[in-house]
């Protein structure tokens, strides 16, 4: 389970987007197409062997990538021991532009997340490892969240991905899509080597770069990696506990609250007004005054009580409610996705003895490609801008959508479902 699913700077890390129900870039609007290769306004004299034009085209970014990379500290001698010989790996370029036709309805995703299996591994850890409890009051985030991140990112450090990272973000940067992000993470890469910390061979990761047991890019891992079994090395590749502890880590300075949960699930009133949905973020005490309760009839903790949550309807209307706390934005600087950070807020919670939630999830029919685009062009021709029809279902269309819903008197879940694109493409004459 190594395939991208996250980019650029709020993203921090990458992992595992095939268990993701959006498809490899969930979290993200996917960069523009890469641009074409330029062509010279008169041919070049024919070489005594035709170089193919690929080959040029890489050749040329290395050698400036070369300039770039002498500028940001890196040794000439680095530079030519690392760089000798490289070339693009064709299989994480096709990686990179695979387009899933089919986006997995986010219950079928959660219920792969959570499998009985994965709970069973995940309360034995909990169990065995003795230190857990230390890395939890060291850095403030509980020891479920930890096990659930370390089962969502390499399945308890058993995936971990085999490609040379150098030549993976190589790869991504001579294609170009997103080269100042790859070169960024090329470089991050060259300064972990010449740091002596971790040698080339062992510098391996998912095709996209995403490394070790906690699939730390390389500029997370130079930034928040630590060495926790005081080794001198920050393992995170063969050390749990520096796996771990470095998740944690990474979560503290995402914004990790101690204390404070990820979300409870709630039930709805009759009638409620659905547009609230991913809208203010007020404290449960609001909530509870438009008629909102805790679907296990629990009273709040003081310290949740006290925090602002929003609400999610990550199935719509049809499926299980959740009030977010701030913990929940604090898993999405792992992967910004509510999708990813529900699986982990769930999949924690079973491991500490819970319950799943008490609504079940709907039954659905995956919306293809084709149909999210026309719900998109739909949306746009009626009125209500949903931004580029990409076929990525973000904030931007769910609002769209859920204005649309309210100028129909439906309920204003923001929710694609089948319905809703049927009587979209209908309203915006798309013919099926
Ligand atoms: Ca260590």
């Amino acid at each position: 389970m190594a395939m991208d699913r996250r980019v650029f700077l709020v993203l921090l890390l990458a992992g595992c987007a095939d268990t993701s129900p959006q498809g490899p870039l969930t979290a993200v609007t996917p960069p523009p197409p890469a641009p074409q290769p330029r062509t010279p306004s008169a041919p070049p004299p024919v070489p005594a062997t035709p170089v193919p034009a690929g080959e040029l085209a890489f050749d040329t970014w290395l050698a400036d990538f070369r300039i770039r990379a002498l500028a940001a500290g890196l040794s000439a001698e680095l530079l030519d021991r690392e760089l000798a010989g490289v070339t693009p790996d064709p299989k994480v370029i096709s990686l990179d532009s695979r387009q899933p036709e089919f986006s997995k309805p986010v219950g079928d995703y959660i219920k792969g997340v959570i499998s009985d299996d994965r709970v069973a591994v995940g309360r034995r850890k909990r169990e065995e490892l003795a230190y857990l409890p230390t890395i939890e009051a060291r850095y403030g985030v509980p020891r479920d969240i930890l096990l659930a991140v370390w089962a969502m990112e390499s399945a308890f450090g058993q995936l971990q991905g085999n490609f040379d990272v150098v030549r993976s973000m190589v790869s991504l940067a001579a294609d170009g899509r997103r080269r100042a992000w790859a070169e960024g993470e090329l470089i991050a890469a060259l300064k972990i080597i010449d740091s002596g910390e971790v040698t080339r061979a062992q510098l391996k990761g998912s095709w996209a770069g995403a490394m070790g047991q906690t699939q730390f890019i390389p500029s997370s891992y130079r930034a928040t990696a630590v060495d926790f079994d005081g080794d001198g090395r920050r393992d995170i590749w063969g050390s749990d506990a520096d796996s771990l502890a470095s998740a944690a880590n990474l979560l503290a300075k995402g914004g990790w609250k101690p204390g404070v949960g990820w979300a409870k699930e709630v039930i709805l009133p009759a009638g409620f007004d659905y547009s609230v949905t991913e809208g203010p973020r007020e404290i449960p005490a609001w909530w509870e005054a438009k008629g909102v309760r805790r679907a296990d009839g629990l009273p709040w903790t003081a310290a949740d009580a006290a925090s602002p949550a929003m609400l999610i309807l990550p199935a719509g209307a049809a499926g299980p409610a959740f009030l977010a706390l701030p913990n929940h934005f604090a898993i999405r600087t792992y992967n910004n996705s509510t999708s990813y950070a529900l699986g982990i807020g769930l999949l924690a919670d079973r491991f500490g003895g819970g319950d799943p939630p008490v609504t079940p999830w709907p039954v659905e029919t995956p919306l293809s490609m084709s149909d999210r685009m026309a719900a998109q062009i739909a949306l746009a021709r009626v009125g209500f801008n949903p931004g580029p029809a990409d076929g990525v279902i973000g904030a931007g269309t769910r609002k769209a959508l859920r204005a649309w819903q309210q100028s129909q008197q439906l309920p204003a879940d923001g929710y694609l479902s089948n319905d809703m694109v049927a009587r979209l493409k209908a309203q915006a004459g798309i013919t099926p």
